[in-house]
């Protein structure tokens, strides 16, 4: 089986599509969404719309639940706050019951999956670095965890040996997936990375070949830029896309 696994679009349909358009030629099964398909850009609907279309299963982030639950916003940066209180009145009652149904966790084959962390996902704590990845390894079983949240591609090894397991962090592209070593991998994010590259970011699951890949793909970012000013939406939501900050 090939998964995609795509999160944190944020309402980026120019992104979005970008990266639907690479999954058709990357021969993928199934597409698996991490959450934060709203807020910050100016396509909510589409987005909610092709994502349903095209995932089989789609877990909730902060930014869609808190569309759901407002009490969330309290939690929000002035911009992340700005935007939902935009999105909201623009949502469809389609695009609320979506919202509404998507779950906090799941799980594929040997894999938990959560939009922030496998321990308490309601919390959407950050994980960071590889001292926060070594205390989320106990709180899920299965052989690999896929998050987004960070906007951040990353891996974290638990490699197991004879000794107590070992942690560091993998940065590279393209990782071979070995038994009994354990993964905490952040896929990145299809609609605002924040890793000092634009590109959106995805990633892929082999579970044949027991490989995971990390992609990138370009797409029209100055359209998306002009969408937001356009929209009325913070300009710093629209900059921060030019940089991949
Ligand atoms: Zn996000």
């Amino acid at each position: 089986m090939r998964y995609a696994i795509i999160s944190d679009i944020h309402s980026n349909l120019e992104a979005l599509q970008a990266v639907l358009k690479a999954i058709e030629r990357l021969n993928i099964d199934r597409i698996i969404c991490l959450g934060d398909v709203v807020g910050y850009g100016p396509d909510p609907n589409q987005c909610i719309e092709l994502v349903t279309k095209n995932c089989t299963l789609i877990l909730t982030g902060n930014h869609d639940y808190a569309c759901i639950d407002q009490s969330e916003l309290e939690n929000f940066t002035q911009y992340a706050r700005e935007a939902i209180e935009w999105t909201v009145p623009k949502l469809t009652a389609e695009s609320y019951q979506q919202l509404a149904s998507w779950p906090f966790t799941g799980e594929i084959d040997n894999c938990f999956l959560a939009h922030a962390n496998p321990g308490d996902p309601r919390s959407w704590d950050y994980i960071l670095t590889l001292s926060d990845a070594r205390y989320y390894f106990s709180q899920f079983s299965s052989e690999i965890c896929f998050i987004g949240h960070s906007h951040r591609p990353i891996i974290f090894i638990e490699q197991r040996g004879q000794n107590w397991p070992r942690y560091h962090v993998y940065t590279g592209t393209s990782l071979a997936l070995e038994s009994p070593h354990r993964y905490i991998i952040n896929v990145g994010s299809v609609g605002q990375p924040r890793d000092s590259n634009p590109a959106a970011a995805f990633g892929i699951l082999d579970t044949d070949q027991q490989l995971f890949e990390e992609i990138r793909v370009t797409y029209d970012v100055q359209k998306t830029y002009q969408k937001i000013i356009s929209a009325g939406l913070p300009e710093f939501l629209a900059n921060r896309l030019l940089i991949g900050r």
